[in-house]
């Protein structure tokens, strides 16, 4: 069966990055650049004082006590004055009529800022690929760019399947499902910098399938949840294997998430995901994540990896790589990591109350308390 790693590859290798398009720096957060950054200006533009103070020639003061006359008071972020190597901030200085006293000798170039100390001319300031986020904004707006180059964001249809499954807000039996995946999968894509395209619950039957890939033919990727599994109303899988469709790979060698089925329906790229919405999400974090942030020109595809000390042995089956749910805090000096809870992939609550995945390798059945495992963070960690 298929690794993740190379159930990944193969999914990347089929999509392409969106082409660039240009948005305004306010709306620029989120975005992957889709251009290198290069200067032309210095920041600073001109050696300034970072304190308000006064510029001083350092050689004039010999000693704490030497009292000069003021020809100006310098506001933070003035240009120095030609000659002048120093600023002395004003808390350090006392003033009287006209002069003023320094009380303490300053170090040559102190509290000034230099004329290009933060960026040069002609320097790669951020690189395409970067991810945009507050910092950058700031960059990008000290450098006076209103338009930014980015990668386009992919719309992302996203359609559930199942008989038994029902819209949050339907009238319906007990027995009923409530689609939670809808959700859980919209806000994926939103949260992964993707536009959503909510096409509803589809029947298990082909021509329903058929029906909602219609609208779907304006996305640039197709997520599905469910029948993709081993019964007779995998309509997804089925689908896939039509004539028109491709299947390319079914089932990935993990737990949880296994049936997995990678394709194309309509002559878009689909993934259909496990239906359990546990698996769910899981599979979302290892394929869908990375194919969108591909798609949006991002470089790095893969959630955080983080080492941390598991709190409590753990066993597993080591038949499959296993992906647990787990909470991953500030121990005294260390990251500890514990498991959430029970781990069935119906449990979706073990998502919400975690904040990682522990990573078990396949092979290793059991884990002693205080080893080190890795995680793959999808959620805040409280590091206080
Ligand atoms: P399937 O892979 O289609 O056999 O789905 C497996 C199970 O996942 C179903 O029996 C449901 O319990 C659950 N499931 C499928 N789709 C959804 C959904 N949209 N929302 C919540 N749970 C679902
Ligand atoms: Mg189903």
């Amino acid at each position: 069966m298929l690794s993740v790693e190379k159930a990944r590859d193969t999914i990347l290798s089929h999509l392409k990055t969106l082409p660039l398009e240009k948005v305004s720096l306010e709306n620029a957060l989120g975005r992957y650049l889709a251009e290198d950054i290069v200067s032309s200006i210095e920041i600073p533009t001109s050696n300034n004082s970072a304190m308000d103070g006064y510029a001083v020639r350092c050689e004039d003061i010999s000693s704490a006590g030497t009292t000069l006359t003021i020809s100006s008071v310098l506001p933070a972020g003035a240009t120095i004055p030609a000659g002048a190597d120093a600023v002395v901030k004003r808390e350090d200085t006392k003033e009287t009529q006209g002069s003023v006293t320094i009380q303490n000798v300053p170090k040559r170039h102190e509290h000034i800022r230099f004329r290009g100390e933060d960026i040069t001319i002609g320097a790669t300031v951020l690189s395409a690929g970067d991810l945009i986020g507050p910092a950058q904004v700031g960059v990008l707006a000290s450098l006076r760019r209103l338009v930014v180059p980015v990668h386009q964001r992919p719309v992302v249809a996203v359609i559930a399947t199942g008989d038994e499954i029902a819209e949050i807000d339907e009238t319906v039996s007990p027995e009923k499902i409530t689609s939670s995946n809808s959700y859980t999968l919209i806000s994926l894509v939103r949260a992964s910098g993707g536009i959503p395209l909510y096409l509803g619950i589809a029947k298990d039957s082909r021509d329903d399938l058929k029906n909602k890939l219609d609208e779907a033919r304006r996305s640039d990727l197709i997520l599905t949840s469910g029948g993709v599994s081993m019964g007779d109303y995998d309509i997804v899988r089925a689908l896939m294997s039509e004539d028109g469709n491709t299947l390319v790979f079914w089932k990935v060698d993990m737990k949880p998430g296994r049936p997995l089925a990678f394709g194309s329906l309509a002559g878009i790229p689909a993934i259909g995901l496990p239906g359990n919405p546990v698996s769910t999400m899981t599979s979302f974090y290892q394929f869908a994540r990375p194919a969108i942030l591909k798609m949006m020109g991002a470089r790095n595809l893969l959630l955080p990896r983080i080492r941390a000390r598991l709190a409590t042995a753990l066993e597993h089956t080591g038949d499959r790589p296993h992906f647990m749910r787990g909470v991953l805090e500030k121990k005294a000096e260390d990251l500890s990591v514990r498991p959430t809870g029970p781990q069935g992939s119906g449990i979706l609550t073990s998502m919400a109350s975690g904040n990682c995945f522990i990573v078990l390798p396949k092979g290793k059945t059991h884990v002693d308390q205080g080893e080190y495992v890795e995680c793959e963070v999808y959620h805040e960690i409280g590091l206080l």
